[in-house]
């Protein structure tokens, strides 16, 4: 088998960084969750005020300082996956985060900065890569890309639940909300739109099993890289 990358797109809370990792696992690829870098630089800019009271962020406070932001990864070893470290704090899949990360994310300077340390990171191929622009901006040559979809409800169901399993506060409405926002401004972007890339496979596992995704996933896998 030859050594591919792997790209996964789609929309926010449909699996994606799960099929991903779990991808990578089993094939021993290096897996990066590019939403946990979106989320890290929101969480800084949360951590020092660069957010306007209407919620739209301090750009020019934020560009100047997006030096001093580092992202790393972590090997958990109870989860087996790794977790990711804003200058070396890992609280980023709160709500919070979810409710700014999108005006951040649209962010042209961000986006470049980010791009760039994703195609450093990818640049030996052997990667499993999830986001919304993986396989159209960050590595429009890969092997392999995939568009996950899944109806708006039952994202908002997969993220209540995982909040509820880690025992945080959660309400199922403000999540639907949050899940559509973000649909559309994720999609509507000027700077690299959440669209299907041309070549790239469709899924959509609203009624999918996690075991059938993965099987799904494997066959594409070996179907690219023999
Ligand atoms: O995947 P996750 O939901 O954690 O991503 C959080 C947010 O980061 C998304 O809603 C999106 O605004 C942004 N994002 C992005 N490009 C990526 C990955 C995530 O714009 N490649």
């Amino acid at each position: 088998m030859k050594k591919i990358t792997i790209a996964i797109d789609g929309f926010s809370s449909c699996g994606k960084s799960t099929m991903a990792k779990d991808l990578a696992r089993e094939i021993g690829y290096i897996y990066v969750d590019t939403g946990a870098m979106y989320r890290s630089v929101t969480l800084y800019a949360l951590r020092h005020h660069l957010f306007n009271a209407d919620g739209t962020v301090r750009e020019q406070e934020l560009r100047r300082q997006m030096e001093h932001i580092r992202i790393s990864f972590c090997m958990n070893r109870e989860t087996g996956r790794p977790d990711t470290y804003l200058n070396g704090e890992s609280a980023i899949r709160t709500m919070e985060v979810s409710s700014h990360v999108s005006p951040v994310a649209a962010l042209a300077f961000v986006r470049e900065a980010l791009v760039g340390q994703q195609q450093r990171m990818g640049a030996e191929k052997g990667i499993v890569m999830d986001g919304r622009d993986i396989g159209t901006v960050v590595f429009p040559h890969a092997e392999l890309k995939v568009f996950v979809t899944a109806s708006a409800e039952v994202r908002a169901r997969r993220r209540y639940d995982e909040l509820k399993a880690k025992g945080m506060e959660a309400d199922f409405n403000e999540i639907l909300r949050n899940v559509q926002e973000r649909d559309y401004i994720d999609s509507h972007r000027a700077t690299s739109p959440l669209r299907k890339a041309d070549d790239a496979v469709e899924l959509d596992n609203s009624n999918l099993t996690i075991a059938q995704q993965k099987q799904w996933l494997l066959a594409q896998y070996r179907r690219a890289a023999e």
